[in-house]
């Protein structure tokens, strides 16, 4: 379900709050909060489950190299990031220390998903897309059903946030690192994840 009403009367208005934001734990050990970019007007959104370390340096979602493997397989399905939103559940980074003592990725605390939740209710309020995919499990439970199973669902709509269209893909980070120890697999899901971003453009057309 999706609020009836934005809390921001725009999205600069949006972007400006979230930029200074505090709500959750998160904003004291981030560098940048990472709001959504592309084209205002996409029909097509993207959602993934948080910011990387790149894009924590960058403000920029999706900036590091699974943002240049996200951008070979829009452009594979005919897209382009300047024609799509690309956006985040949480807008800060969630790392932990890893064993080597430096910092690693975790997974965003359910008090940091709450926190964060009205950021992305308002952009999908003033952004309005036709159709939404979810980029990679942890996004899917996000914002299809805390039980989703990528490897059995993915590809397969379902109602999203306010009724929208949703489709839940690969993660490009995890199809990045499964090229290292198991290359056949990673091509498959190189090619499951193309199918899939033009599976959401199609819907978009058809919808239009
Ligand atoms: S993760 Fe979201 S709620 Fe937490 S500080 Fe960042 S923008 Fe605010």
């Amino acid at each position: 379900m999706l609020p009836l009403f934005a809390q921001y009367s725009d999205l600069p208005a949006l972007q400006a709050a979230c930029l200074v934001c505090t709500r959750c734990n998160l904003s004291q050990t981030r560098r940048n909060v990472v709001f959504g970019a592309g084209d205002p007007s996409a029909r097509l959104m993207l959602i993934g489950q948080g910011a990387s370390q790149t894009d924590d340096r960058t403000g920029l979602p999706y900036s590091g190299p699974a943002g240049e493997y996200l951008d070979k397989a829009l452009q594979a399905a005919g897209l382009s990031r300047e024609e799509v939103w690309i956006t985040n559940v949480t807008k800060c980074l969630a790392a932990k220390e890893g064993k080597d003592g430096r910092a690693e990725l975790r997974t965003p605390r359910k008090a940091e998903l709450d926190a964060c939740r009205p950021w992305l209710e308002d952009e999908l309020l003033l952004i309005r897309p036709a159709v939404i995919v979810a980029i990679g499990g942890p996004a899917a439970q996000s914002l299809i059903n805390p039980g989703f199973n990528l490897t059995e669902q993915r590809g397969q709509w379902y109602d999203g946030p306010g009724g929208i269209p949703i489709l839940a893909t690969y993660q490009p980070t995890y199809l990045v690192r499964l090229s290292q120890w198991d290359r056949p697999k990673a091509v498959a899901g190189w090619h499951e994840l193309v199918a899939d971003l033009r599976m959401a453009a199609e819907r978009v057309i058809g919808d239009q």
